[in-house]
């Protein structure tokens, strides 16, 4: 006896009319016509069975925002960085956990049971740590939540972010964040790409930087990442995301950090 049976179904590869026999929480059997009980049939009416979906980047602390305290005129990332410094000062515990739960449902309903989301740790009080560690603990039955320590003024730029974002792993937050091309200069960046890795490497921690989002080919701040992930042995614990200034720079500097970056298993979020 089996405990459930999703009948006639697609699967991803395009084999139809797949019955799916699922015990204990597990898939059991998959086959045409699956000829056994179940405590409960569910018909797929034909429609595609896929795993759910993975969202790997988002920052479900100011998910639900738009508008708030207004609309972002320039449409530049500069000036969603500002408008998300007037908003922070507003934010409450309340209104974080409201937002990111109703984002969550929305997720659910989607088939999207895994995000990686960045929380902004440049905040004396956390705010939107606490209010997201509680999220994550609330939906655990529902959906994967793994947080990322972001410090989203600077982990140099903000002389109170790296205590802080040490504070933020200590109460449980996964994986080190980072943001290199907002720091003061292209030096500060590598210098907090290093710092970052080497804390990742200290606590058997995941990293996932924000990396060289814009649009300048100078902006080379994943040729670090890629280096200190193989010097401190962190291969295939590192992601890169965005790396927009990719588009941007020169086709032989490419050709060999593409390489680098494979070398160092990093990889790539590429929104
Ligand atoms: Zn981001």
């Amino acid at each position: 006896m089996l405990d459930l049976i999703i009948r006639n179904v697609v699967l991803p590869d395009e084999r139809p009319g797949q019955d799916i026999g699922i015990k204990d929480g597990r898939i059991v059997d998959i086959r045409p016509a699956l000829d056994i009980e179940a405590v409960e049939e569910i018909d797929g009416g034909g429609y595609l069975l896929s795993p759910p979906f993975v969202d790997s980047h988002f920052h479900m602390d100011a998910t639900l925002s738009y508008g708030r305290p207004r609309v972002n005129a320039s449409g530049t990332l500069l000036e969603g960085i500002r408008l998300w410094g007037e908003l922070k000062p507003e934010l409450t515990h309340a209104d974080i956990k409201d937002r990111a739960h109703r984002l969550c449902r929305w997720a659910i309903a989607k088939g999207n049971l895994a995000i990686r989301t960045h929380v902004d740790i440049c905040d004396p009080s956390l705010i939107a740590v606490e209010a997201l560690l509680e999220v994550r603990s609330d939906l655990r039955p529902f959906i994967d939540i793994q947080l990322v320590a972001f410090p989203q003024d600077g982990f140099y730029r903000d002389p109170t972010a790296e205590a802080l974002l040490l504070k933020a792993l200590d109460k449980g937050v996964d994986v080190v964040g980072g943001i290199p091309h907002f720091e003061r200069t292209m030096a500060e960046g590598a210098r907090s790409v290093q710092r970052l890795c080497e804390i990742a490497a200290e606590r058997g921690l995941l990293v996932d930087m924000h990396c060289d989002e814009s649009d300048d080919p100078l902006s080379r701040h994943i040729e670090t990442l890629a280096y200190q992930t193989q010097r401190l042995g962190l291969h295939g614990r590192v992601t890169g995301s965005h790396l927009t200034s990719m588009h941007s720079m020169d086709n032989y500097y490419v050709s060999k950090l593409m390489a680098l970056i494979q070398e160092a298993q990093v990889h790539a979020v590429a929104n």
